[in-house]
């Protein structure tokens, strides 16, 4: 058996928090039932720093409870000191972090870097919207994402190569997709074998669209309807959009941080996104091609995940034309694969985003208010040719007066069962699919500040 070795370590340093002010924490070990001068004594020092931190802040300087544990090791029978140099107060930017652990005359020093971006303090809420979709279906979005996804609880996008799916591949298996879908992640189209869209046959271009919606039901996925361009490559082809027409309700395609659910881009002269302009030919904005900010492009041209960060809330709060009853543009965000890392430094793995800078980014917006919606959630109004999100559905009482005091949206054909009080100053939008109808001898009263609104397309029907 040799010698058995039973150490006690006085102060048990993992569990432990470390505080940002210096300290110093006493760590030594007694050596019970074996010789003093055993291997112990010559042990080498060694000192881990806490994981790298990367945060945000609303002001000029942030301090930071938690840094985190060292993990200290060897140094013999002597007392281990540890300290640090952290600032009581951390600039924005990146602050490097010694940790020293001296032992008898030995002494380790390990670093760790606080990052922390700038974020604006006071942005309106109604602006605080976004769409985070991930492309292809890797099995690490499920590993390594999905764990952060719920610690924040925020609920994303999948597109899925659904030829790609199960098997002993990096991408995730029905199993995993359903489990996304029954947690309230949006699982939707990315063809059957990401190819060139616009390289393809119309008959490959059925199996490409259509097979894929095809496949993703029989796996069990629900309410299959949106599709994403692999390559971004096709938006801009008439027969391909055409084949997509014929399977999905819109898609997403090209590259911009913000999504315009009008198409009236800055610098373009669409009003809205019909597919076709007045001469028949294919529009640079329309309902196929709704454009995605692509994250990986960034951390690739990025030097560090800070830069990432500070990137990325800019991008989230570039939305400013919302109010609180309708949604003119949002913010999409494009990501691959998850990369376990808990470093702020560079780390070249390609269309892939680390878990510190993913686990930042989620907590950036849950912290700050965000609403994370479902691609699906967008509805495409026919008639007038734009996307809406019809953020509350109006709720119509079984009995007695119908008295609304949330704005909402009425999507569908409705009767009320007695008159209708809009109040709060809540506005009612009738979209165009839909109607309201109030029977006979009964009416509509508006309080001063609501209102109704008809969209184009729309009716209101007050039965004399
Ligand atoms: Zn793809």
């Amino acid at each position: 058996m040799g010698d058995r070795k039973i150490i006690f370590h006085i102060a048990v340093l993992l569990g432990v928090a470390m505080f940002a002010s210096s300290f110093t924490l006493l760590y030594a070990e007694m050596c019970v039932n074996c010789a003093l001068e055993n291997n112990q004594v010559n042990s080498p020092l060694n000192i881990i720093a806490p994981d790298d931190i990367l945060t945000y802040s609303t002001s000029e300087f942030l301090s930071i409870d938690e840094l985190g544990t060292p993990i200290v090791s060897g140094g013999g029978i002597h007392t281990v000191t540890i300290s640090n140099d952290a600032p009581s107060q951390f600039p924005l930017g990146e602050t490097t972090i010694i940790w020293t652990a001296t032992s008898g005359g030995k002494k380790a020093t390990d670093t760790q870097i606080v990052g922390i971006a700038s974020s604006p303090a006071d942005i309106d809420s109604s602006n605080k919207i976004v769409i985070l979709e991930f492309a292809d279906g890797w099995k690490s979005i499920f590993d390594l994402g999905k764990p952060i996804f719920d610690k924040y609880g925020i609920k994303t996008t999948q597109f899925i190569i659904c030829g790609s799916v199960g098997g002993n591949s990096p991408y995730m298996t029905p199993e995993m997709l359903l489990i996304l879908q029954s947690e309230g992640h949006d699982i939707q189209s990315h063809t059957m074998t990401h190819p060139h869209l616009s390289d393809l046959s119309s008959q490959e271009l059925i199996f490409e669209l259509g097979g894929s919606k095809e496949c993703l039901e029989d796996i069990g996925i629900n309410d299959v309807k949106v599709f994403s361009f692999p390559y971004d490559d096709g938006w801009d082809v008439p027969e391909v959009v055409d084949e997509v027409s014929q399977h999905y309700e819109f898609a997403r395609s090209q590259t911009d941080p913000l999504f315009y659910l009008h198409c009236n881009y800055p610098g373009s002269s669409q009003s809205d996104c019909s597919t076709f302009d007045g001469l028949g030919n294919l529009n640079e904005f329309h309902r196929w091609s709704i454009p995605t900010f692509n994250h990986n492009n960034l951390e690739t041209s990025n030097s560090d995940d800070l830069q990432t960060l500070q990137d990325f809330i800019g991008v989230v709060n570039g939305a400013t034309l919302n109010t609180p009853t309708a949604i003119h543009q949002i913010p999409i965000i494009n990501y691959h694969k998850v990369h376990f890392n808990n470093s702020l430094d560079f780390d070249s793995v390609s269309f892939s985003t680390s878990t510190i800078l993913l686990d930042a980014e989620m907590k950036y917006l849950k912290e700050n208010n965000f609403t994370v919606i479902p691609f699906s959630d967008l509805v495409y109004d026919e008639v007038n040719n734009y996307f809406f999100v019809p953020q509350v559905i109006c709720e119509i009482p079984i009995s007695g007066i119908w008295v609304v005091n949330e704005s909402c949206h009425v999507l569908n054909d409705v009767i009320a069962p007695s008159s209708m009080i809009i109040q709060n100053n809540s506005v009612v939008t009738i979209n165009s699919q839909g109607s309201i109808t109030i029977p006979s001898g009964k009416n509509i009263i508006i309080v001063d500040g609501s209102g109704l609104q008809l969209i184009h397309g729309s009716s209101l029907n007050i039965l004399s």
